[in-house]
């Protein structure tokens, strides 16, 4: 389902790569995305054949691309019913479509493949603490559903599911009754971005009939946590990488948009602020000095959030911790540098390969990211690349097949 403008299949291309070089082959290959969100259909067929250059498979090799889960429902199925119980109802006696309109390929419609293995960040608006936490009986509910259908209809073997930690684990298990569930917790710390806030769970479901596991997802979780955590931690000024050229492009971009005379000599972007932004970092600063009594201009790993009033919410870096990115277009201001944080940082944050160096250490190309609009939608849309990659491996490593599977089918 979706995944972050793709972010879990090019993280699982990586790893992939990583573990066919080790001698052990492995070749997982996307079948179908879906996707409602139009802003990420583009950025989805550009990394599609990212994934593809790292497989060394042509262009030509392209998932099906779907827009709305819930088109998995016959139409009309959804309407006139509100609560939790009549929705599962109607959606649990529906048949799952077996045909539905796809933007890849050249046919009205395509037929839904199943699949081995499945990975999918459902939606978590009605789970996090931001929202109005109505866990199942907020209006996402029907997506678990219909989740649920498919992959019940489909017999998937094996699939992984990212939210936020506040996930309905209650719902989960209700919607997908063929399945064990294993719950694990990560932060990007556990992958070494210690300075980069995106708390998230995985469930992994396995297949009651057709999967059995062979390790423990926690053991080896918590083994691959303690092995990274020792050795690599991140602070927020490890993100600050941007070019003079890539802090000029965004900064003609704010002024573009807000109607300001970019000004090419200046390197104190303090003058695109707007009066609200300017009088919140004055109150940081004002915050900041109560506490620390210097200024937060010397600190190079401080960073605040301007979309929040400060006297009520301090959305800021003084742990050691980048502010949570949201998707409210609120700037993330760098006081040491004069200047915000940059689409790029925030995705180099989120552990993507947008930089040639970081490229290399992962030996895969590099993702690119010049452009000032895609890299700030691909940051907003993504999910962590290396917790997904690495939940993902921890999900193949510890299944699989169920041995005695015949007698079920
Ligand atoms: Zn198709």
């Amino acid at each position: 389902m979706c995944t972050g403008a793709m972010t879990a299949e090019m993280a699982r291309a990586c790893l992939q790569q990583a573990v066919t070089a080790s001698g052990f082959p492995m070749d997982i290959q996307t079948v179908a995305l879906w996707e409602r969100n139009a802003k990420c259909h583009p950025l989805i067929l550009n990394n599609i054949d990212w994934v593809n250059s790292l497989r060394g498979r042509g262009r030509e090799e392209r998932p099906h691309l779907f827009q709305d889960i819930l088109d998995l429902n016959p139409p009309g199925c959804l309407r006139k019913v509100t609560t939790y119980a009549g929705k599962r109802r109607a959606v649990e006696s529906s048949p799952c479509v077996q045909e539905v309109p796809c933007l890849c390929c050249m046919e009205d419609v395509c037929r839904v493949p199943g699949a081995d293995f499945g990975v999918s960040g459902l939606p978590c608006e009605d789970m996090s603490r931001a929202g109005h936490q109505k866990l199942r009986h907020g209006k996402t509910n029907s997506v678990y559903m219909t989740h649920g259908k498919y992959t019940a209809a489909h017999q998937v073997p094996l699939f992984v599911v990212e939210c936020t930690p506040e996930l309905d684990m209650g719902m989960m298990e209700e919607v997908h009754p063929d399945y064990d569930l294993i719950q694990t917790f990560c932060d990007p710390g556990d992958t070494g971005h210690e300075a980069c806030s995106r708390s998230r769970t995985y469930v992994i479901g396995a297949h009651k009939n057709k999967t059995e596991e062979l390790e423990e997802p926690c053991k080896l979780q918590d083994k691959i946590q303690r092995h990274i955590r020792k050795r690599v931690q991140t602070v927020p000024s490890d993100y600050m990488i941007a070019t003079g050229t890539e802090i000029s492009l965004e900064a003609q971009q704010m002024a573009r948009k807000r109607g300001i005379q970019w000004r090419p000599e200046q390197t104190d972007l303090g003058y695109l602020l707007n009066p609200r932004e300017k009088s919140v970092v004055q109150e940081y600063e004002k915050i900041y000095r109560q506490r620390t009594g210097s200024s937060m201009v010397a600190n190079e790993d401080m960073v605040c959030f301007l979309g929040d009033n400060p006297r009520y919410t301090l959305s800021w870096s003084l742990h050691g911790r980048l502010p949570t990115y949201r998707r409210n277009n609120g700037l993330l201001w760098i006081p040491s540098r004069q200047r915000k944080m940059t689409g790029k940082e925030r995705l180099v944050s989120l552990g993507w390969p947008v930089t040639a160096e970081i490229a290399s250490a992962m030996q895969v190309p590099m993702v690119p990211a010049l452009d000032v609009q895609r890299a700030a939608d691909l940051a907003g849309n993504s999910m962590h690349f290396l917790n997904t990659g690495v939940q993902q491996l921890i999900a193949l490593a510890c299944f699989g097949p169920c041995r005695n599977e015949s007698i079920f089918c």
